[in-house]
């Protein structure tokens, strides 16, 4: 069935952290990618070595020696996800690694990373100890991170911008639009910071290539004080994308690692129906949205909202999705055909009302 465009409002992205993703979502139609994780792009034991570098750095020349070694390896992948989507948007969101999930742990690996450091095992297992956090999750992640090390978002934009510039050249036919997406924001004046590093890396290199290239720079909305305060957000946000993940787990305030031990006992006792991590609650998380979506709008009618946390690949938190005007969901490939036939749904339902 042929939509009218007023009807064919909630457009389909899929989340793909890596080349293979993106090539498997285009398969399935996706129109864009709504969200690569650029940690996942480390997990390989040839990635890992330089990541681990990165985080266990001391000093900033350090730190520089390994991101110097991150950033062709970021830029050939973005290049492949450009590649990929064909022209498609692609949402390229900023290093976000609980810092837990990335630290050597087995003594093989500690040597390894020892070793390529010039550092003695027993200094490094200090750094680590050093890294230890109680709440991995509201820790040093996100934004937190480049707060502290600017220079991880300078090496992230300049593969972000190097590749798209590289893809354009080599494909007149596409028009390349990277959006780069600043993860766990809260406060507009720490979206400020990350995006002036951004827009002088990128301005700086587009200059020097004597050629033009559009970019945006927009934000994940997933802490509720990001939500409650989407209206000076939206001051320095080209876009919103909903990282429901991060949004439920912090709105209802329990983990979304350890909440599966105690929500059978709410459902047994019918204080909660379904997982609100799978399911959307569109009464709380969802009155955040709808009212970050009202804000951020007022202050930029122009702004594009999306939604990248595991909900944009469920039917029911899809319609709500349409309801209140997001442009687009984002889902895992394989979750794309549903989500798709979905959003179809969605906008049918809207037609008839
Ligand atoms: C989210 O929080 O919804 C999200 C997409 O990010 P992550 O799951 O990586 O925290
Ligand atoms: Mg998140």
């Amino acid at each position: 069935m042929e939509l009218s465009d007023k009807y064919k409002r909630l457009g389909v992205r899929t989340n793909a952290d890596t080349p293979k993703d993106a090539r498997q979502a285009a398969a399935f139609g996706a129109q864009g990618i709504g969200l690569c994780r650029t940690e996942h792009m480390f997990f390989e034991p040839a990635r890992i070595g330089a990541f681990r570098e990165m985080i266990c750095a001391e000093t900033v020349e350090e730190r520089e020696a390994a991101l110097a070694k991150i950033e062709p390896m970021q830029q050939s992948d973005f290049e492949g996800l450009f590649e990929a989507l064909g022209g498609y948007p692609v949402t390229i969101r900023f290093l976000d690694p609980p810092l837990h999930e990335f630290v050597p742990t087995s003594e093989e690996d500690i040597e390894a990373l020892a070793k390529a450091q010039g550092k003695s095992v027993a200094y490094i297992k200090q750094v680590i100890a050093s890294l230890h956090e109680f709440n991995p999750m509201m820790g040093h992640r996100g934004c937190r991170l480049t707060v502290t090390y600017p220079e991880i978002a300078k090496m992230q934009t300049a593969a972000v911008i190097k590749a798209a510039l590289a893809v354009q050249a080599r494909h007149s036919e596409y028009k390349v639009l990277p959006e780069i997406m600043i993860p766990l924001v809260g406060e507009v004046k720490e979206l400020k910071f990350v995006k002036d590093i951004v827009v002088k890396t990128a301005d700086e290199i587009i200059a020097a290539s004597g050629t033009k290239l559009e970019y945006e720079v927009g934000t994940m909305i997933e802490i509720p004080r990001a939500a409650l305060t989407a209206d000076e957000i939206a001051k320095e946000a080209e876009f919103f994308c909903f990282g429901t993940n991060d949004l439920t787990q912090m709105t209802f305030g329990f983990s979304r690692d350890d909440a599966g031990k105690f929500l059978k006992s709410y459902y047994d006792n019918k204080i909660y129906e379904f997982d609100p991590f799978a399911r959307l609650d569109t009464v709380g998380v969802g009155k955040l949205m709808d009212m970050a979506v009202t804000l951020g709008r007022k202050t930029r009618p122009s702004l594009h909202c999306g939604i990248c946390g595991e909900h944009g690949g469920d039917p029911s938190s899809i319609e709500f999705c349409d309801a209140i005007g997001l442009d687009y969901v984002s889902c895992s490939p394989f979750r794309v055909p549903i989500a798709r036939l979905s959003a179809a749904q969605a906008a049918i339902k809207a037609k008839k009302a």
